[in-house]
């Protein structure tokens, strides 16, 4: 199991896993073996409430992927979780309705092949997401 493994287990389980360093306690994306905020070694596993703050986000015209022909355009964003890291995924809202700053939330959705996927919903509307 590499050190990364955590991270898709907790998706196939609905559950959206982070690292948190056991120094500053501000969890990191993607997973890797030191803190990229203070440099600590060690660890621990944790589950982020999956509410985010989406920071920015890309368009996807082209699929550079022949699987996801179908699904162009597609959007990818960057959600700065109040655990502490800035989370790389998929969002499932559509580009007209975007906004930076804007409350999401995770979600797991099964893909075509059956596999749960992470992707960030719009969040309640109001909602404060603190960082
Ligand atoms: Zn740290």
């Amino acid at each position: 199991m590499s050190e990364a493994d955590f991270f898709r287990s907790g998706i196939d389980e609905g559950r959206l896993l982070v690292r948190r360093c056991l120094a500053c306690e501000r969890a990191a994306y993607p997973p890797m073996p030191g803190c990229p905020h203070c440099g600590h070694p060690e660890g621990e596993i944790v589950e982020a409430e999956g509410a985010g703050a989406l920071y920015s986000w890309t368009v996807c015209h082209v699929a550079f992927d022949p699987d996801l022909a179908a699904e162009v355009p597609y959007v990818v964003g960057l959600v700065d979780l109040p655990e502490g890291a800035r989370v790389v995924a998929r969002l499932a809202i559509g580009p007209e309705a975007l906004e930076a700053g804007m409350a999401v939330q995770a979600g797991f959705p099964r893909g075509s092949d059956g596999s749960r996927q992470l992707r960030f919903l719009a969040g309640p509307p109001g909602r404060e997401v603190s960082k």
